[in-house]
């Protein structure tokens, strides 16, 4: 069992590459997202020096302070996975290169609206409230085709996909059931937006099935930084 950020940075890598040869997918198709939120700034700086370059965090106050700090790194993304306030928004707009978590359409325009005209298009991928769970944010899946047709819209946004937090303790078979519909989603999605290129699946007890499922980015933190 790998005992140090970096063997268990490289142990997370060699999953992603053993699960994609299986799948016949080339593993520079899928992107390690490493899920940093709870854990210190010389946490992230161990995965930094080790190669990480992309990390995930899920809390505004926490993650805005995280990039300042580390501001002076700018090969470093940047990306935001958690449930944004309208009252926050404005954090995550000027501190982010990507948000997975658009759960509503209003978030989406003040996110575009409060986008620096300095900084690219702010990356967004549509949160899908999946397995319909009452705890859950993000759209139903079939509010995401009208959803995906205002925010492609949006000026300061680049569309880029889905992201979706399947329900825990599902059977493997349902798992796999529920990775399927999000890939299809994503593969419709792609017809009309040529920007989507990202579907942001699986986490680090169910990397495997969704690099087999056609996941192209995997959100890790336990299997990283250990248990929070
Ligand atoms: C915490 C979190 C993760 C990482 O979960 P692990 O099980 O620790 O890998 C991934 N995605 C989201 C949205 C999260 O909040």
């Amino acid at each position: 069992m790998p005992n140090t950020i970096a063997e268990r940075l490289q142990a997370t890598l060699s999953a992603i590459a053993k699960a994609a040869e299986l799948a016949q997918r080339p593993a520079s198709d899928i992107q390690l997202l490493a899920v940093s939120k709870t854990k210190p700034v010389s946490d992230i700086m161990l995965a930094y020096t080790a190669g990480q370059r992309h990390f995930g965090e899920n809390y505004v106050q926490e993650g805005v302070a995280k990039t300042e700090e580390l501001a002076h790194l700018s090969d470093l993304v940047w990306h935001f996975i958690g449930p944004i306030q309208s009252n926050k928004s404005a954090f995550v707009a000027k501190n982010f290169s990507w948000c997975h978590s658009i759960d509503r359409l209003k978030i989406a325009k003040r996110l575009s609206a409060q986008r620096p005209e300095a900084l690219p298009a702010l990356n967004v991928c549509i949160q899908v409230n999946i397995n319909m769970e009452e705890t859950k944010s993000g759209f139903a899946p079939e509010e995401v085709s009208s959803a995906a047709q205002i925010i492609a819209e949006l000026p300061n946004l680049n569309l880029r996909g889905l992201m979706a937090i399947p329900k825990a303790s599902q059977s493997e078979p349902e798992l796999a059931a529920t990775f399927a519909a999000l890939h299809d989603m994503f593969t419709d999605l792609q017809t009309h937006y040529p920007s989507v290129d990202t579907l942001s699946m699986g986490m680090s007890s169910d990397l495997e099935l969704a690099v087999a499922s056609g996941s192209t980015m995997v959100r890790v933190g336990t299997g990283i930084f250990g248990a929070r």
